[in-house]
């Protein structure tokens, strides 16, 4: 079935190929850029994911310790997963041992299961246990398999951990290389983790950190993700690897970005919520122009600012 699907897109894609340049119709390619002495990351397009872009919006990593490789989440389908192994078997030929997911958001996790086939075991922190039992993540399933077709499909699964993390910090020791898993949250999601290959002082830090596109806030409890950031930068890496965009060679001033963006929502949005002003009224006067301009403004603002308003709410009342 998928196969046929995969023949029509392709065709389609074929027909319009006469109108549009070749990138954009291939679609974003898989990549690894080194970010330092074996350490690489992949990194995905500035859009929300959808089948033109198959769902290629987000950024993996990879480390190459000399007995084994340490990928750090997986992508957002089982054909992007199969691509990132296909570019780490360009790298190394040694085995991958463990794949780390930051947080369980679909663009992170549809490709685990292809990671997990190539020998990969599945690291992740039990405060995901409640999203990965939840009808929410049954229904987000349902959707990508329609939206994101036939990219992700009936025989796309969410992918349980095989191992919980035990405890805030664990440290995987393989080869010349010590690789420090901590658990970033509850920011983003609960269940944020950050990667630091401490050698290297590359901080792979999920969606604790978005650059060059509005971050996508959702559920997130933004106190204690701008407490967690100043965490981070508190840790000086040299290179930081952001959920999304590209890594940073500066990041006491690129991740500023998330930071500032959150406590402006939180500033304006929280006076909204204090005066009892209709969110509307709020948002139509709050002043967003040093955003406007980023990617997925208007796709992600307005959203982002109303669940950041209910928060607010809701933090007035404690
Ligand atoms: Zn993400």
């Amino acid at each position: 079935m998928r196969s046929v699907y995969r023949v029509l897109l392709s065709f389609s894609l074929v027909v319009m190929n006469a109108a549009i340049p070749t990138a954009w119709a291939a679609g974003p390619v898989v990549r690894a850029e080194r970010v330092a002495p074996d350490v690489w990351f992949v990194q995905g397009e500035a859009a929300m994911g959808s089948s033109a872009n198959r769902n290629f919006v987000s950024n993996a990593g990879f480390v190459v310790t000399g007995e084994g490789v340490v990928v750090i989440d997986a992508l957002g389908s089982p054909e992007l997963g199969d691509e990132l192994v296909a570019e780490i078997r360009r790298v190394t030929q040694e085995p991958i041992r463990w794949v780390v997911v930051t947080h369980y958001h679909a663009d992170h996790v549809y490709g685990l299961q292809s990671l997990q086939a190539a020998g990969a075991r599945v690291l992740g922190h039990p405060a995901a246990r409640d999203y990965l039992g939840s009808e929410t993540a049954q229904r987000r399933l349902a959707t990508s398999r329609e939206e994101l077709f036939p990219f992700v499909d009936e025989t796309t699964r969410l992918v349980a951990p095989d191992v919980w993390m035990d405890g805030e910090e664990t440290v995987l020791r393989l080869g010349r290389r010590e690789i420090v898993v901590r658990h970033g949250g509850p920011a983003h999601t609960p269940e944020d983790l950050v990667v630091l290959v401490r050698d290297a002082g590359v901080l792979f830090a999920g969606d604790l950190v978005f650059r060059g596109r509005i971050p996508y806030v959702g559920n997130a409890d933004s106190r204690k993700w701008i407490a967690s950031l100043d965490a981070l930068i508190a840790w000086r890496p040299t290179v930081v690897v952001p959920g999304h965009g590209p890594a940073s060679t500066a990041p006491v001033v690129d991740l500023a970005l998330t930071r500032d963006y959150l406590a402006h929502l939180r500033r304006t949005m929280g006076e909204a919520a204090r005066n009892l002003e209709p969110f509307d009224e709020a948002y139509a006067k709050a002043d967003w122009s040093r955003f406007e301009s980023l990617p997925l403004f208007r796709a992600a603002n307005r959203m982002n600012a109303y669940n950041t308003y209910l928060l607010m709410e809701q933090e007035a009342v404690k």
